[in-house]
C-alpha cells in the first residue's frame, strides 16, 4: 500500500506520473490488441511479415509517433484521424483511461515494488483478452499464451516473495 503521509513528496509525484505514463501506454496497447484480434490480424506481424505499426481505421495511414501519444493526441486531435479527419471511436480513450485506473489501483494497493511492474506487463494482454470475451470474440492462441505467461510470472514472483 502507497503511504501517502511519510513518503517524500518528490518521489511520490514521479511514482504517480510513471504509473500513470505506464498504464496510457498499455492501454493503447491494449486498444491495438483489441482491434487487431476482431479483425482477425497478428497484432505482432502485419501481412508482410515485418512488425505490426498502428494505422487509421478509416484511411489506413500508418501514424506517426505523435498520434500516438495516449489520450494525449486524441485530446489534441479533439478525437479525430489527423490524416481523413474522421472522427474515432472513444473506445480509444475509453480503454487507455480504464488503464490508467487499474495502473493507479495496482500502485496504491501494492506500493512501489516489482510485482506493479509484472502487473502492469500483464494487464494489455488481459484487459483485451477479458474485453473481447465479454464482446463473443475468441482470443487468438498468442493472445491466450501472453496472457497466461504474465499470469505465470506474477504466481511465481509471489511463491518466490513468500518463501524468501
Ligand atoms: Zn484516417
Amino acid at each position: 500500500m502507497v503511504s501517502f503521509e511519510s513518503s517524500d513528496p518528490v518521489s511520490f509525484l514521479i511514482q504517480f506520473l510513471a504509473v500513470i505514463m505506464a498504464g496510457s501506454c498499455v492501454g493503447s496497447f491494449a486498444t491495438a490488441i483489441i482491434d487487431r484480434e476482431k479483425k482477425g490480424q497478428s497484432w505482432i506481424k502485419d501481412s508482410t511479415g515485418s512488425a505490426s505499426r498502428s494505422a487509421c481505421p478509416h484511411c489506413h495511414h500508418v501514424l506517426g509517433f505523435w498520434d500516438l501519444i495516449p489520450l494525449l493526441s486524441w485530446i489534441a486531435l479533439r478525437g479525430r484521424c489527423r490524416y481523413c479527419a474522421t472522427r474515432l471511436s472513444p473506445f480509444y480513450p475509453l480503454v487507455e483511461i480504464a488503464c490508467v485506473a487499474l495502473a493507479v489501483l495496482t500502485w496504491v494497493l501494492l506500493g512501489w515494488e516489482c510485482s506493479v511492474l509484472i502487473i502492469l506487463a500483464g494487464l494489455g494482454f488481459w484487459f483485451s483478452s477479458l474485453f473481447l470475451v465479454f464482446q463473443g470474440h475468441r482470443p487468438s492462441a498468442t493472445l491466450i499464451i501472453s496472457s497466461f505467461l504474465c499470469l505465470l510470472c506474477l504466481v511465481f514472483y509471489v511463491l518466490f516473495a513468500f518463501v524468501s
